[in-house]
């Protein structure tokens, strides 16, 4: 990306929000705009992060054998009356509700029942089992308290994958695939998703966990013990025989002298067992002949969150602990490297062109004339690039000074060993 091409002025930012600095960062600077109340449009930095993200998830998913569809995210009706959540969700707010001279719609807040509807067609046999699919799509929840700008959205990016298997074990065997793909997903991005135990009530069925991401903007309350490997959300000892759940379930115990963190929640995955196969009385003909319902596992993950998560997490402070920028995990970063030629050295604009070219598409250019160095390199810790590029009057020809923004560490290299050096 040139930045002469790109529509964007200096970029300035005021006094940022204590809670979300990043992403009111990405706010003032245009790299985020808010249309209404949980509602945003991306620019292309977050635009490009949210796909990385994206890729990385469809990457691990595809790995452990899980095939990805699209289902719609306009949904008659119909389909939520069959499962019986139709009233549910409208009477709680969550459906945002479409009405049209054909009947009642609803933008789709998950898709247990459209995604039932497509596979049910499919799997009429035992044969045709085990199967898992996904999506990434478009969630629409009426929210009665967004917070944290992308954190908790009124649309909000989403995948969600569902599996079909014949029996109970089959089930167990589909959510542990999913649960060490989750784990995978995390090490990708380079961030630890902790699972812990949940509260499986609000979907029905047996086994629950959430993978969490350990920060202090976290809304959920975690308690935990890595050397017992024990974790679990705060909200299961608001159930019901809690105690009961997590001894048959889980196996566990001793639930005494745990430490508590604050965490965001990123994904959910659940064994949903026969509930949705009863309400909607669906299934397949098993190898005695006899009709069978499906057991069912669900699995999400809040991409946008997600993108949320890792942006505040990759904030830069000056040694007052102000915040004065983002650097963006290399895993995820649209463009690895910001160039910030001196533009009325001809030389140096020769060398930056060539350097941007060999990065193809990975590098932005800062070629805006009429601006000071300074405020380019401000601009450069705004969009989050990982290493800044800066080639000025002070470093010889065919060298250029490299920073890594996360760490303000600077180097002065050849250029012709820049793109070797820093994608390997
Ligand atoms: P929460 O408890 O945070 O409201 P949930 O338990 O209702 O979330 P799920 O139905 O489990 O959410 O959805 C799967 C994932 O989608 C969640 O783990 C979360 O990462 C994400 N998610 C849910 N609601 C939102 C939202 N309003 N904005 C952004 N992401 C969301
Ligand atoms: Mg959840």
């Amino acid at each position: 990306m040139k930045l002469s091409e790109a529509g964007l002025g200096t970029m300035r930012v005021n006094k940022l929000d204590e809670m979300y600095p990043a992403q009111d960062m990405l706010l003032q600077s245009g790299q985020l705009v808010q249309y209404g109340t949980g509602i945003f449009g991306y620019g292309n930095t977050t635009m490009l992060v949210k796909r990385n993200v994206q890729i990385i998830i469809e990457e691990c998913l595809n790995e452990a054998g899980c095939i990805e569809i699209q289902l719609p995210t306009l949904q008659p009706d119909t389909i939520w009356k069959k499962s019986g959540r139709w009233d549910t969700y409208v009477n709680d707010g969550t459906m945002l509700v479409v009405k049209s001279d054909r009947g009642e719609l609803c933008l789709a807040p998950t898709a247990e029942e459209a995604c039932i509807e497509f596979m049910a067609e499919k799997l009429k046999s035992y044969k045709h089992m085990p199967a898992t699919v996904y999506q990434i799509g478009e969630k629409y929840r009426n929210e009665i308290r967004t917070r944290g700008y992308l954190l908790r959205g009124r649309s909000f990016l989403m995948m969600d994958a569902y599996s079909f298997d014949t029996d109970l074990k089959g089930l167990e065997t589909s959510y542990a695939k999913i649960r060490d793909a989750y784990i995978k997903i995390g090490e990708k991005l380079g961030i630890e998703l902790l699972p812990v135990i949940a509260d499986n009530g609000a979907m029905g069925g047996k086994k629950s966990e959430e993978f969490m991401f350990v920060s202090p903007i976290g809304e959920d309350t975690i308690l935990y013990d890595e050397d017992r490997k024990i974790a679990l959300n705060t909200e299961v000892l608001e159930k019901e025989n809690y105690e009961e759940y997590l001894k048959e379930e889980y196996g566990i115990e001793d639930i005494s002298n745990l430490k508590t963190a604050k965490a965001i929640e990123v994904g959910h995955i659940f064994q949903l067992g026969t509930k949705y196969s009863d309400s909607m009385n669906i299934g397949f003909i098993d190898k005695d002949n006899t009709q069978k319902p499906y057991y069912m596992g669900c699995y999400g993950i809040g991409v946008s969150r997600l993108v949320a998560a890792i942006y505040e997490n990759s904030v830069i402070k000056d040694s007052n602990g102000n915040v004065t920028g983002i650097s963006l995990p290399k895993q995820i970063a649209p463009y690895m490297i910001q160039i910030i030629p001196k533009l009325d050295n001809e030389e140096k604009v020769k060398e930056a062109n060539e350097l941007y070219n060999q990065f193809a598409g990975k590098a932005i250019l800062d070629d805006r004339e009429n601006m000071s160095m300074g405020a380019k390199i401000k601009d450069c810790k705004i969009l989050g690039t990982p290493y800044m590029v800066i080639l000025g009057d002070k470093v010889e020809d065919g060298k250029a000074e490299v920073e890594n923004t996360k760490t303000g560490e600077k180097e002065i290299l050849e250029i012709s060993q820049i793109k070797e050096k820093l994608l390997g």
